[in-house]
């Protein structure tokens, strides 16, 4: 259904480029980056992952995706830390990267013009259906766009957003799964209009 970058078969030698992996909660977007960072690994590349310090959602050093498989990960403050840690890496694997303030726009750019492979992964909303901090720009400067979707809950269709169930004043939408539910286009407006 989507098209998978050529991963392991990296034509360029030298060349690096950008993947972004996107969709809603519970679309599989952190499932898909394991998937890439598995198939590197069997590949022997040499793999750097990276989350920032505010998800603290299941862990603080592993990527964790909602059916409970995980990978180690380094945890980063700010996006200039992923370029300081992964000068030895060819594949840069980063997580929940909605988070991350705008440079990790320009950081991306930096370590694929640097010839590595760059997986991001990130919600592209917000619990508002708006555009998600530097998501929308890293769609736009990479190579490759995957959007996947969800279940929704309501009906059982194609999800594409995040619902927050419990109305709350905070901004930052923090991954507490309970607080969330997949719902496609109409389930959503119907109660965020
Ligand atoms: P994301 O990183 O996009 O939040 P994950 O990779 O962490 O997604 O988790 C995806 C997994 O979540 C699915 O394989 C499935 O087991 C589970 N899941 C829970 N609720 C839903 C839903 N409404 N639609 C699809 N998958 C769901
Ligand atoms: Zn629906």
């Amino acid at each position: 259904m989507f098209t998978e970058p050529f991963i392991q078969d990296k034509l360029n030698k030298e060349a690096g480029w950008i993947e972004v992996i996107t969709g809603p909660m519970f679309s599989g977007k952190t499932e898909e980056l394991m998937r890439r960072v598995r198939r590197a690994r069997i590949a022997n590349q040499n793999i750097e992952i990276f989350k920032p310090e505010i998800d603290s959602r299941y862990d603080k050093v592993k990527v964790v995706s909602h059916d409970e498989s995980s990978m180690e990960s380094k945890v980063v403050k700010s996006p200039i830390k992923i370029l300081d840690q992964s000068s030895k890496a060819e594949v840069v694997a980063i997580d929940e990267i909605q988070f991350f303030d705008l440079e990790i726009i320009e950081i991306t750019k930096e370590l694929a013009n640097n010839g590595k492979r760059v997986i991001v992964a990130g919600l592209d909303k917000d619990y508002l259906g708006k555009p998600f901090g530097p998501v929308p720009g890293l769609m736009t400067t990479s190579e490759f766009v995957t959007k996947l979707h969800a279940i929704c809950v309501k009906c059982g269709g194609l999800a594409s957003f995040s619902f927050r169930v419990k109305p709350s004043s905070e901004k930052i939408l923090l991954g507490a799964t309970e607080e969330y539910e997949a719902r496609c286009r109409n389930c959503f407006y119907a109660e965020n209009a």
